[in-house]
């Protein structure tokens, strides 16, 4: 995570807005700084480039590691991970009514929120505080 220079982690930042690309977390109201996450993993040849390249929270950034698909729990079938540079997020998730649940409408998204552990608790908790106070979710 060192390798990237401050002018691609902030170009990466502002083009996400501040958020986890995957969970929607935002860096504002987060104890650690982001990370720049790799779609395609470098172990897997993906390169430095920007469009390989998309703002994670630690707990999304870790749970991905090196995986690039995994089971969609409906079909039980492989299936490839969410890529916020070829898909938007809202056509892949939506929440739940209450905003506390990320739920997946698509193989791809399904997979996504099992995977990483979208509705992790302490996210789901801090959803409801920042909820109440109308900053979640975010615009
Ligand atoms: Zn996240």
């Amino acid at each position: 995570m060192g390798a990237f220079t401050e002018a691609i982690r902030q170009e990466v930042r502002e083009r996400a807005k501040g958020c986890c690309e995957y969970c929607r977390h935002q860096e504002a109201f987060s104890s650690d700084s982001f990370a720049v996450d790799h779609i395609l993993p470098r172990s897997r040849g993906g390169s430095d480039a920007p469009e390989n390249l998309a703002l994670a929270c630690g707990g999304c950034n870790g749970r991905k590691y090196n995986k690039t698909e995994s089971i969609d729990p409906v079909s039980g079938l492989m299936t490839p991970l969410f890529n916020p540079r070829e898909e938007r997020w809202d056509d892949a998730f939506r929440w739940s009514d209450d905003f506390t649940r990320i739920i997946g409408i698509t193989a791809r998204g399904r997979a996504t929120v099992s995977v990483l552990q979208l509705n992790r608790s302490s996210l789901m908790r801090l959803r409801r505080v920042l909820r109440s106070v109308g900053k979640h979710p975010p615009v």
